[in-house]
Protein backbone atom coordinates (compact mmCIF):
# COMPACT_ATOMS: atom_id res chain seq x y z
CA UNK A 1 0.00 0.00 0.00
CA UNK A 2 2.40 2.62 0.88
CA UNK A 3 4.50 4.20 -1.85
CA UNK A 4 5.93 7.64 -1.88
CA UNK A 5 5.22 8.45 -5.17
CA UNK A 6 1.75 8.46 -5.20
CA UNK A 7 -1.18 11.06 -5.45
CA UNK A 8 -4.06 10.56 -3.19
CA UNK A 9 -7.73 12.54 -3.12
CA UNK A 10 -10.24 12.64 -0.79
CA UNK A 11 -12.88 11.86 -2.61
CA UNK A 12 -16.53 14.00 -0.93
CA UNK A 13 -20.03 12.25 -1.27
CA UNK A 14 -22.45 14.75 -2.37
CA UNK A 15 -26.05 13.83 -3.09
CA UNK A 16 -25.01 10.26 -2.71
CA UNK A 17 -22.44 10.54 -5.67
CA UNK A 18 -18.75 11.31 -5.63
CA UNK A 19 -18.70 14.98 -5.42
CA UNK A 20 -17.62 16.93 -8.76
CA UNK A 21 -14.70 18.64 -7.27
CA UNK A 22 -13.16 15.04 -6.44
CA UNK A 23 -13.46 13.83 -10.05
CA UNK A 24 -12.06 17.02 -11.38
CA UNK A 25 -9.06 16.58 -8.28
CA UNK A 26 -8.82 12.85 -9.51
CA UNK A 27 -7.99 13.83 -13.34
CA UNK A 28 -5.36 16.29 -12.27
CA UNK A 29 -3.66 13.73 -9.60
CA UNK A 30 -3.40 11.79 -12.68
CA UNK A 31 -0.94 14.15 -14.39
CA UNK A 32 0.92 15.10 -11.00
CA UNK A 33 1.09 11.19 -10.43
CA UNK A 34 2.43 10.32 -14.40
CA UNK A 35 5.67 13.53 -13.61
CA UNK A 36 6.22 11.23 -10.52
CA UNK A 37 5.88 8.00 -11.77
CA UNK A 38 2.99 7.07 -9.00
CA UNK A 39 -0.56 5.78 -8.84
CA UNK A 40 -3.63 7.79 -7.92
CA UNK A 41 -5.64 7.05 -5.19
CA UNK A 42 -8.60 8.08 -3.56
CA UNK A 43 -9.95 7.61 -0.17
CA UNK A 44 -13.98 7.64 0.69
CA UNK A 45 -15.67 7.54 4.04
CA UNK A 46 -19.40 7.05 4.34
CA UNK A 47 -21.91 4.37 5.69
CA UNK A 48 -22.32 2.58 2.37
CA UNK A 49 -20.17 4.19 0.08
CA UNK A 50 -18.20 1.03 -1.97
CA UNK A 51 -20.35 1.49 -5.07
CA UNK A 52 -18.95 4.99 -6.01
CA UNK A 53 -15.76 3.55 -5.97
CA UNK A 54 -16.31 2.20 -10.03
CA UNK A 55 -16.97 6.21 -10.74
CA UNK A 56 -13.68 7.31 -9.10
CA UNK A 57 -11.57 4.35 -10.86
CA UNK A 58 -13.43 4.95 -14.39
CA UNK A 59 -12.71 8.41 -13.74
CA UNK A 60 -8.78 7.93 -13.15
CA UNK A 61 -7.95 6.13 -9.55
CA UNK A 62 -5.59 3.19 -9.59
CA UNK A 63 -6.68 2.63 -5.99
CA UNK A 64 -9.74 3.57 -3.97
CA UNK A 65 -9.55 3.04 -0.08
CA UNK A 66 -13.27 2.77 1.55
CA UNK A 67 -13.89 3.35 5.05
CA UNK A 68 -17.80 1.77 5.72
CA UNK A 69 -19.28 2.84 8.89
CA UNK A 70 -22.36 3.90 10.72
CA UNK A 71 -20.48 7.04 12.28
CA UNK A 72 -19.53 8.37 9.09
CA UNK A 73 -22.92 8.46 7.35
CA UNK A 74 -22.42 12.43 7.67
CA UNK A 75 -19.51 14.49 7.77
CA UNK A 76 -18.11 14.74 11.32
CA UNK A 77 -14.78 16.11 12.01
CA UNK A 78 -13.71 13.95 14.71
CA UNK A 79 -14.14 10.49 13.29
CA UNK A 80 -13.19 11.53 9.27
CA UNK A 81 -9.73 13.05 10.71
CA UNK A 82 -8.77 10.13 12.80
CA UNK A 83 -9.55 8.02 9.69
CA UNK A 84 -7.55 9.66 7.23
CA UNK A 85 -4.50 10.43 9.52
CA UNK A 86 -4.44 6.96 10.30
CA UNK A 87 -4.69 5.86 6.50
CA UNK A 88 -2.14 8.35 5.42
CA UNK A 89 0.35 6.84 7.82
CA UNK A 90 0.01 3.51 6.32
CA UNK A 91 -0.48 4.74 2.58
CA UNK A 92 2.42 6.84 2.80
CA UNK A 93 1.82 9.02 -0.22
CA UNK A 94 3.82 12.11 -1.60
CA UNK A 95 0.55 14.05 -2.28
CA UNK A 96 -3.15 14.54 -0.76
CA UNK A 97 -6.08 16.99 -2.33
CA UNK A 98 -9.10 18.03 -0.98
CA UNK A 99 -11.56 19.86 -2.32
CA UNK A 100 -12.11 23.49 -1.21
CA UNK A 101 -15.60 23.08 0.07
CA UNK A 102 -16.99 23.50 2.91
CA UNK A 103 -16.41 20.20 4.14
CA UNK A 104 -12.77 20.16 2.60
CA UNK A 105 -12.26 23.71 4.27
CA UNK A 106 -12.62 21.66 7.61
CA UNK A 107 -10.93 18.68 7.29
CA UNK A 108 -7.77 19.29 5.60
CA UNK A 109 -6.21 21.42 8.02
CA UNK A 110 -6.83 18.84 10.61
CA UNK A 111 -5.60 16.38 8.83
CA UNK A 112 -2.61 17.96 8.39
CA UNK A 113 -2.20 19.54 11.64
CA UNK A 114 -2.37 15.93 12.80
CA UNK A 115 -0.03 14.50 10.86
CA UNK A 116 2.49 17.76 11.07
CA UNK A 117 2.10 18.32 7.54
CA UNK A 118 1.98 21.76 5.59
CA UNK A 119 -1.06 22.63 3.78
CA UNK A 120 -2.29 25.34 1.01
CA UNK A 121 -5.41 26.31 0.54
CA UNK A 122 -7.40 27.56 -2.45
CA UNK A 123 -4.54 26.63 -5.61
CA UNK A 124 -5.79 27.64 -8.52
CA UNK A 125 -2.73 25.36 -9.98
CA UNK A 126 -0.73 22.37 -8.89
CA UNK A 127 2.50 21.18 -10.95
CA UNK A 128 5.12 18.81 -10.52
CA UNK A 129 8.85 20.97 -9.99
CA UNK A 130 11.81 20.95 -8.67
CA UNK A 131 12.89 24.40 -6.22
CA UNK A 132 16.39 25.30 -4.41
CA UNK A 133 16.55 26.71 -1.12
CA UNK A 134 19.07 29.06 -1.18
CA UNK A 135 19.35 29.49 2.53
CA UNK A 136 20.07 25.54 3.16
CA UNK A 137 21.70 25.29 -0.23
CA UNK A 138 19.30 22.66 -1.26
CA UNK A 139 17.53 21.24 -4.14
CA UNK A 140 14.44 19.69 -4.09
CA UNK A 141 13.53 17.53 -7.12
CA UNK A 142 10.42 16.66 -7.97
CA UNK A 143 8.13 18.38 -5.33
CA UNK A 144 4.32 19.91 -5.46
CA UNK A 145 4.39 23.73 -6.78
CA UNK A 146 1.02 24.70 -4.89
CA UNK A 147 0.11 27.74 -6.92
CA UNK A 148 -2.51 30.58 -5.70
CA UNK A 149 -3.32 34.24 -5.66
CA UNK A 150 -1.83 35.93 -2.84
CA UNK A 151 -2.13 39.49 -1.32
CA UNK A 152 -5.37 40.12 -2.39
CA UNK A 153 -4.95 38.42 -5.88
CA UNK A 154 -1.78 41.12 -6.44
CA UNK A 155 0.40 38.11 -7.33
CA UNK A 156 0.47 34.63 -8.01
CA UNK A 157 2.57 32.59 -5.30
CA UNK A 158 4.03 29.35 -5.79
CA UNK A 159 3.68 27.64 -1.76
CA UNK A 160 6.39 24.34 -1.85
CA UNK A 161 6.47 22.35 1.19
CA UNK A 162 9.43 20.13 0.96
CA UNK A 163 10.25 18.64 4.22
CA UNK A 164 6.93 17.35 5.36
CA UNK A 165 5.01 14.25 3.61
CA UNK A 166 2.49 14.07 2.52
CA UNK A 167 2.17 17.40 0.60
CA UNK A 168 -1.15 19.00 0.84
CA UNK A 169 -3.49 21.45 -1.21
CA UNK A 170 -7.29 22.16 -1.21
CA UNK A 171 -8.73 23.71 -4.78
CA UNK A 172 -11.68 25.81 -4.96
CA UNK A 173 -14.79 23.77 -7.44
CA UNK A 174 -14.20 23.95 -11.16
CA UNK A 175 -10.80 25.14 -11.27
CA UNK A 176 -9.54 22.14 -12.56
CA UNK A 177 -10.88 20.51 -15.22
CA UNK A 178 -13.21 17.02 -14.63
CA UNK A 179 -11.94 14.27 -17.60
CA UNK A 180 -14.49 11.93 -19.11
CA UNK A 181 -15.27 8.15 -17.28
CA UNK A 182 -14.12 5.68 -19.01
CA UNK A 183 -15.87 2.93 -19.20
CA UNK A 184 -14.30 -0.92 -18.30
CA UNK A 185 -11.28 0.93 -16.03
CA UNK A 186 -10.32 -1.42 -13.53
CA UNK A 187 -8.56 -0.25 -10.28
CA UNK A 188 -7.96 -1.67 -6.92
CA UNK A 189 -10.79 -1.29 -3.80
CA UNK A 190 -8.79 -1.77 -0.50
CA UNK A 191 -11.24 -1.82 2.42
CA UNK A 192 -9.47 0.24 5.42
CA UNK A 193 -11.00 -0.51 8.81
CA UNK A 194 -9.03 0.95 11.61
CA UNK A 195 -9.78 1.53 15.30
CA UNK A 196 -12.73 3.75 16.11
CA UNK A 197 -12.83 4.38 19.80
CA UNK A 198 -16.38 5.56 21.33
CA UNK A 199 -14.42 9.07 22.22
CA UNK A 200 -14.62 10.11 17.99
CA UNK A 201 -18.28 9.60 18.17
CA UNK A 202 -18.55 12.51 20.22
CA UNK A 203 -20.91 14.69 18.45
CA UNK A 204 -24.54 13.44 17.81
CA UNK A 205 -26.35 14.51 14.53
CA UNK A 206 -29.77 15.24 14.48
CA UNK A 207 -31.12 16.22 11.44
CA UNK A 208 -29.84 16.83 8.05
CA UNK A 209 -31.36 19.45 6.49
CA UNK A 210 -29.44 20.13 2.81
CA UNK A 211 -30.91 23.22 0.66
CA UNK A 212 -30.48 22.45 -2.87
CA UNK A 213 -29.06 25.25 -4.79
CA UNK A 214 -30.89 27.13 -7.20
CA UNK A 215 -27.99 28.09 -9.12
CA UNK A 216 -26.16 26.13 -11.53
CA UNK A 217 -23.27 28.16 -12.53
CA UNK A 218 -20.58 25.33 -13.33
CA UNK A 219 -22.82 23.50 -15.38
CA UNK A 220 -23.97 26.29 -17.54
CA UNK A 221 -22.96 26.73 -21.03
CA UNK A 222 -23.35 30.56 -21.96
CA UNK A 223 -23.29 32.72 -18.89
CA UNK A 224 -24.69 36.39 -18.81
CA UNK A 225 -22.31 38.30 -15.96
CA UNK A 226 -23.63 42.10 -14.03
CA UNK A 227 -20.84 44.06 -12.37
CA UNK A 228 -21.40 47.31 -10.72
CA UNK A 229 -21.60 49.06 -13.84
CA UNK A 230 -25.06 47.51 -14.43
CA UNK A 231 -26.04 50.16 -11.54
CA UNK A 232 -28.89 49.21 -9.86
CA UNK A 233 -31.59 46.23 -9.40
CA UNK A 234 -33.91 47.56 -12.10
CA UNK A 235 -31.17 47.69 -14.38
CA UNK A 236 -30.26 44.31 -13.45
CA UNK A 237 -33.73 43.11 -14.99
CA UNK A 238 -31.79 43.30 -18.53
CA UNK A 239 -28.82 41.12 -17.23
CA UNK A 240 -31.83 38.58 -16.62
CA UNK A 241 -33.75 39.12 -19.74
CA UNK A 242 -30.88 38.79 -21.77
CA UNK A 243 -29.66 35.54 -20.37
CA UNK A 244 -33.72 34.24 -20.25
CA UNK A 245 -33.36 35.01 -24.14
CA UNK A 246 -30.32 32.68 -24.70
CA UNK A 247 -31.58 29.95 -22.49
CA UNK A 248 -27.95 31.40 -19.83
CA UNK A 249 -27.19 31.48 -16.55
CA UNK A 250 -26.97 34.80 -14.36
CA UNK A 251 -23.99 35.53 -12.87
CA UNK A 252 -22.00 38.86 -11.19
CA UNK A 253 -19.50 40.40 -10.19
CA UNK A 254 -18.25 40.69 -6.35
CA UNK A 255 -19.23 44.51 -6.27
CA UNK A 256 -22.54 43.82 -8.03
CA UNK A 257 -23.10 41.63 -5.41
CA UNK A 258 -21.77 43.80 -2.78
CA UNK A 259 -24.30 46.74 -3.52
CA UNK A 260 -26.87 44.55 -3.16
CA UNK A 261 -27.94 44.15 -7.06
CA UNK A 262 -27.80 39.86 -6.77
CA UNK A 263 -27.61 37.56 -4.34
CA UNK A 264 -24.03 36.13 -3.64
CA UNK A 265 -24.69 32.39 -4.62
CA UNK A 266 -24.36 34.24 -8.51
CA UNK A 267 -21.10 35.26 -7.75
CA UNK A 268 -18.05 34.60 -10.00
CA UNK A 269 -14.49 35.13 -8.99
CA UNK A 270 -11.57 33.95 -6.57
CA UNK A 271 -14.57 34.68 -3.73
CA UNK A 272 -16.93 33.10 -5.57
CA UNK A 273 -17.76 29.83 -8.46
CA UNK A 274 -14.99 29.29 -10.96
CA UNK A 275 -16.85 28.90 -14.26
CA UNK A 276 -16.05 27.71 -17.85
CA UNK A 277 -19.02 28.35 -19.75
CA UNK A 278 -18.73 28.16 -23.63
CA UNK A 279 -19.88 32.04 -23.49
CA UNK A 280 -19.48 34.65 -20.89
CA UNK A 281 -20.80 37.67 -21.48
CA UNK A 282 -19.93 40.48 -19.06
CA UNK A 283 -21.26 43.62 -18.69
CA UNK A 284 -20.37 46.77 -16.93
CA UNK A 285 -17.64 44.96 -15.53
CA UNK A 286 -13.98 46.23 -15.24
CA UNK A 287 -12.13 42.60 -15.47
CA UNK A 288 -10.25 42.82 -12.13
CA UNK A 289 -7.95 39.84 -10.99
CA UNK A 290 -9.97 38.83 -8.74
CA UNK A 291 -12.79 38.58 -11.02
CA UNK A 292 -10.61 36.73 -13.99
CA UNK A 293 -9.85 33.99 -11.86
CA UNK A 294 -12.99 32.68 -11.88
CA UNK A 295 -13.96 33.35 -15.46
CA UNK A 296 -10.90 33.68 -17.89
CA UNK A 297 -10.88 29.97 -19.18
CA UNK A 298 -14.65 30.55 -20.26
CA UNK A 299 -14.53 29.61 -24.21
CA UNK A 300 -15.47 33.03 -25.43
CA UNK A 301 -15.58 36.32 -23.57
CA UNK A 302 -17.62 38.82 -24.86
CA UNK A 303 -17.15 42.26 -22.59
CA UNK A 304 -19.78 45.25 -22.77
CA UNK A 305 -18.46 48.28 -21.07
CA UNK A 306 -18.20 52.31 -21.55
CA UNK A 307 -14.63 52.46 -20.78
CA UNK A 308 -12.75 51.33 -23.63
CA UNK A 309 -9.61 51.41 -21.30
CA UNK A 310 -11.34 48.88 -19.13
CA UNK A 311 -8.61 45.73 -18.29
CA UNK A 312 -11.88 43.08 -19.46
CA UNK A 313 -11.34 43.83 -22.95
CA UNK A 314 -7.75 42.76 -22.43
CA UNK A 315 -9.09 39.00 -22.05
CA UNK A 316 -12.07 39.53 -24.25
CA UNK A 317 -12.68 37.93 -27.75
CA UNK A 318 -15.41 40.46 -28.55
CA UNK A 319 -15.57 43.69 -27.10
CA UNK A 320 -18.44 46.55 -26.85
CA UNK A 321 -17.67 49.91 -26.26
CA UNK A 322 -20.92 51.29 -25.12
CA UNK A 323 -23.68 51.87 -22.54
CA UNK A 324 -25.19 48.31 -21.32
CA UNK A 325 -28.84 50.15 -21.27
CA UNK A 326 -28.26 50.74 -24.92
CA UNK A 327 -26.54 47.59 -26.07
CA UNK A 328 -28.17 45.17 -24.45
CA UNK A 329 -31.54 45.92 -25.92
CA UNK A 330 -29.76 46.26 -29.22
CA UNK A 331 -28.58 42.84 -28.97
CA UNK A 332 -31.61 41.40 -28.09
CA UNK A 333 -33.35 43.10 -30.63
CA UNK A 334 -30.80 41.30 -33.11
CA UNK A 335 -30.64 37.52 -31.57
CA UNK A 336 -34.51 37.42 -31.87
CA UNK A 337 -34.60 39.19 -35.29
CA UNK A 338 -32.18 36.08 -36.71
CA UNK A 339 -33.50 33.32 -34.55
CA UNK A 340 -36.77 34.25 -36.03
P1 LIG B 1 -16.01 47.99 -11.08
O1 LIG B 1 -14.58 47.64 -10.97
O2 LIG B 1 -16.52 49.17 -10.34
O3 LIG B 1 -16.31 48.15 -12.64
C1 LIG B 1 -17.52 48.59 -13.16
C2 LIG B 1 -17.32 48.67 -14.66
O4 LIG B 1 -18.57 49.03 -15.25
C3 LIG B 1 -16.32 49.72 -15.10
O5 LIG B 1 -15.34 49.13 -15.94
C4 LIG B 1 -17.14 50.76 -15.85
O6 LIG B 1 -16.43 51.32 -16.95
C5 LIG B 1 -18.32 49.92 -16.31
N1 LIG B 1 -19.55 50.67 -16.52
C6 LIG B 1 -20.08 51.65 -15.73
N2 LIG B 1 -21.27 52.05 -16.22
C7 LIG B 1 -21.49 51.32 -17.35
C8 LIG B 1 -22.53 51.29 -18.29
N3 LIG B 1 -23.62 52.05 -18.17
N4 LIG B 1 -22.41 50.44 -19.33
C9 LIG B 1 -21.33 49.65 -19.49
N5 LIG B 1 -20.32 49.64 -18.61
C10 LIG B 1 -20.38 50.46 -17.55
N6 LIG B 1 -14.50 40.40 -7.47
C11 LIG B 1 -15.25 39.51 -8.16
O7 LIG B 1 -15.93 39.84 -9.14
N7 LIG B 1 -15.29 38.20 -7.74
C12 LIG B 1 -14.59 37.75 -6.68
O8 LIG B 1 -14.68 36.56 -6.34
C13 LIG B 1 -13.78 38.67 -5.95
N8 LIG B 1 -13.04 38.26 -4.90
C14 LIG B 1 -12.22 39.17 -4.29
C15 LIG B 1 -11.36 38.74 -3.27
C16 LIG B 1 -10.53 39.63 -2.65
C17 LIG B 1 -9.62 39.14 -1.57
C18 LIG B 1 -10.54 41.00 -3.03
C19 LIG B 1 -9.62 41.97 -2.37
C20 LIG B 1 -11.37 41.43 -4.03
C21 LIG B 1 -12.23 40.53 -4.68
N9 LIG B 1 -13.08 40.95 -5.69
C22 LIG B 1 -13.80 40.02 -6.38
C23 LIG B 1 -13.29 42.38 -6.00
C24 LIG B 1 -12.53 42.84 -7.21
O9 LIG B 1 -11.24 43.29 -6.81
C25 LIG B 1 -13.24 44.03 -7.89
O10 LIG B 1 -13.46 45.04 -6.93
C26 LIG B 1 -14.59 43.65 -8.51
O11 LIG B 1 -14.45 42.53 -9.34
C27 LIG B 1 -15.11 44.83 -9.34
O12 LIG B 1 -16.37 44.52 -9.82
P2 LIG B 1 -16.93 45.26 -11.11
O13 LIG B 1 -16.04 45.02 -12.24
O14 LIG B 1 -18.34 44.87 -11.23
O15 LIG B 1 -16.91 46.80 -10.63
Amino acid sequence: MADDRNVWVFAEVSNGRAAEVSLELVSKARQLAADLDGKVGAFILGETVEPLAETLIAHGCDEVYVTEHPGLSHYSALPYAHVIADLIREGRPEIVLFGATTIGRDLAPRVASQLWAGLTADCTDLQIGSHTDNVRNKTYEKILMQIRPAFGGNIIATIVTPETRPQMATVREGVMKMGSAEAGRTGKLVRFQPEMPDGLFAVDLLEHRAAESRVNLKGANIIVSGGAGVGSKENFELIRSLARLLGAEVAASRAAVDAGLIDKAHQVGQTGTTVRPKLYIACGISGAVQHRAGMQESGKILAINSDPEAPIFNIAHYGIVGDLKEVIPMMMEAYKKHTK
